[in-house]
């Protein structure tokens, strides 16, 4: 039998406010355990949790990003469970009426071809703090817990049943990881799980309408890991049923090192979170104009600022793409294409050299230590002629060694290039000279040598020889 895996994925979003979501505690990382706590996010009885603001506004961005509708009277609900981490014995989160409701994502399958994947809702709520074990708790050798983690703010991002391979499941995920981090809400940074995901998944007989039953995949902490988690997780529960087996709806834990995933409870042991409303928090009632406003102040999302470089500055598809992968790198484009008017250049410069440099030494665009307008200079020495494409390459290598212009690294290393004709005539004559040989070979039809003694100037010239101009008189010599 053939089989239909089904995918739907649960993101938790790190928010990045300067303090958590119901105290004004910092939300700071690394401080000492506990030194960012109060009453209210140390669970203490009768402390109040008033909601940050910001948190809402971060919310509404992330669901206008992602076509949801915001839903005006949303309200706050206690999801009750025990455990060691969650002082209160309940977290605060969203159940009935979550703030964005109904959204969706268009993502790219199979080149052209785009797919629209539902966004169930997007709700807000509070982390728990942090269990440490072994000497990093404190004396002796037990466990001790961190509450600074304890109500920080997170987004929870749930996605329709709509996925179908791992691969929509990963593209998905990076888009939807590329708009939180360009509206500049969470930092993304999944090592640390500012950025988190659970898998869902199920298979069905091809051509069934109902969907199979689901495990529920936690710890997939890289977008390579959830294509891992998911194709063994796919295989899995084939292999399963082909044996004669069900698959049992279940929480299963993602072990990166061995790529499979292994049982962490069955429904029968899930929590029953008892959810109701906390009586704690009024409803948030969100008016239109906060809507409007907050519409307003939305950035040019990825998806608009790869249509316009390709509409405005005729940029095909692939280069829009490569240079709005992060807002950064897309305004750097875009101060790059101020100083210098050949967009495809600038965008081939940034694609090549820039990104190049930037992997090979570590460092973020935001850190580039050659300046967009800087780039576009040196476009302009090889635009007038004064140096070859390359080498600007030598000139590019020296700006971001010793951050000097390109005018003056080029002058001080005497790097002009040569397209006085009578100069380059003179080498050429010396070259034919030595290698008569080769001028007959040519003159008998072997115009392959012609490469031969393009090589011979530009090394006479020290790379220097303008290159067409070596071309036009070549050619003319040798014909004789
Ligand atoms: P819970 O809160 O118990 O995890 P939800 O109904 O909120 O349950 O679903 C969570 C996620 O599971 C959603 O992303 C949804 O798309 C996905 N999902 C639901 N049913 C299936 C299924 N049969 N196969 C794969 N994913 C599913
Ligand atoms: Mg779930
Ligand atoms: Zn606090």
């Amino acid at each position: 039998m053939k089989y239909q895996p089904v995918i739907g994925l649960e993101v938790h979003v790190q928010l990045l406010t300067d303090t958590k979501i119901f105290c004004g505690c910092s939300t700071k990382f690394g401080a000492e355990p506990n030194s960012q706590t109060c009453p209210v996010c140390l669970g203490l009885p009768g402390a109040l949790p008033v909601l940050n603001k910001k948190v809402v506004e971060f919310a509404i961005k992330a669901g206008l990003s992602t076509n949801c509708s915001i839903t005006p009277r949303s309200i706050f609900a206690r999801k009750n469970y025990f455990y060691p981490d969650l002082p209160k014995g309940y977290q605060i989160s969203q159940f009935e009426d979550p703030i964005c409701q109904h959204g969706w994502l268009d993502i790219a399958v199979d080149g052209d071809t785009v797919k629209r994947i539902g966004i169930t809702r997007i709700h807000m709520e509070e982390d728990a703090g942090k269990l440490v074990h072994g000497e990093l708790s404190g004396p002796g050798d037990g466990s001790g817990v961190d509450l600074n983690r304890a109500c920080t703010p997170l987004l929870e991002v749930v996605s329709e049943p709509d996925l179908r391979t791992s691969d929509e499941a990963v593209t998905y995920l990076k888009q939807l990881h590329q708009i939180v981090t360009w509206l500049g809400i969470c930092d993304g940074n999944m090592e640390e799980g500012s950025f988190r995901c659970d898998a869902n998944v199920s298979v069905m007989p091809v051509g069934s309408n109902t969907l199979g039953t689901r495990a529920e995949i936690k710890n997939v902490n890289s977008f390579k890991f959830v294509k891992q988690a998911i194709e063994y997780e796919i295989q899995r529960q084939i292999d399963l049923i082909e044996d004669g087996g069900t698959v049992v709806q279940e929480t299963r834990l993602f072990d990166p090192n061995s790529g499979t995933t292994r049982s962490m409870r069955s429904k029968e042991e899930a929590h029953d979170y008892r959810y109701f409303p906390d009586p704690d928090l009024v409803p948030l009632v969100i008016s239109d104009e906060w809507i409007n406003r907050s519409r307003q102040e939305l950035p040019e999302l990825p998806e608009q600022r790869r249509q316009r470089f390709m509409d405005e500055l005729g940029l095909p598809l692939y280069d829009a793409e490569v240079l709005t992968a992060s807002r950064a790198l897309a305004d750097y484009f875009e101060a790059g294409i101020a100083a210098h008017s050949n967009a495809k250049a600038v965008g081939n410069w940034i694609m090549g050299e820039i990104t190049r440099a930037l992997n090979d030494s570590g460092t973020a665009i935001e850190a580039c230590p050659i300046a967009p307008g800087q780039l576009a200079e040196l476009l302009t020495l090889i635009d007038n002629g004064t140096i070859s494409g390359k080498i600007a390459k030598t000139v590019f290598d020296e700006m971001w060694r010793s951050g000097k212009a390109p005018q003056v690294i080029v002058e001080e290393q005497g790097l002009v290039q040569v397209s006085d004709g009578d100069a380059i005539e003179r080498m050429i004559d010396e070259i034919m000279a030595a290698n008569a040989g080769q001028v007959d070979e040519y003159r008998s039809g072997k115009e392959k040598v012609f490469g031969f003694f393009v090589g011979q100037v530009m090394k006479a010239s020290k790379g220097k020889a303008n290159p067409s101009v070596v071309n036009e008189l070549l050619l003319g010599k040798l014909k004789g």
